[in-house]
């Protein structure tokens, strides 16, 4: 048996096994052979990296896909504590960019809009339905729940 890594017109690099070299120009020049990813049968050799096997082992299987990639500070967390820590990272964002205009955020929030005070980031609370009042007069809010440890509500 011989081993050819061989690669398509898209660029996806496979192994193909053939009887002889003559074998594998056979198949190639009858169109035979074809890209698993893709399916196109534009395939070349890629000739650096040829091999022999002399039929004593089976084909080895295909390397284990890489694992993901982890930051340091991610390393060894679970999923739930590494969004928290985003979360809490975007909450501090929040609350160092915006001015806490309390219970008056509904009224601000329409000024803003409708241009009669100066144009800034606010915060506050507001009721559902002045939320939803805020939303039908399409000024632009999102609704941000804050953990009780800030304690901002
Ligand atoms: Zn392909």
């Amino acid at each position: 048996m011989i081993v050819f890594d061989l690669i398509c017109a898209s660029g996806h690099r496979f192994e193909g096994w053939f009887g002889s070299a003559a074998d594998y120009a056979s198949q190639q020049e009858r169109r035979l052979l074809s890209c698993p990813t893709c399916g196109t049968a534009k395939i070349e050799r890629v000739p650096s990296a040829t091999r022999a096997n002399l039929g004593a082992e089976p084909p080895k299987p295909p390397k284990a896909p890489a694992q993901p990639v982890k930051t340091a500070d991610m390393e060894g967390k679970d999923p739930f504590a590494i969004a928290q820590m985003l979360y809490s990272r975007m909450l501090d964002d929040l609350l160092t960019k915006t001015e806490d205009v309390g219970k008056d955020f509904p009224n601000e929030a329409r000024n803003i809009f409708y241009e009669r005070t100066p144009g800034r980031a606010i915060r506050g609370q507001a009721t559902t339905e002045e939320h939803d009042e805020l939303v039908d007069e399409g000024i632009p809010v999102a609704r941000f729940p804050l953990p009780p440890k800030n304690g901002l509500n």
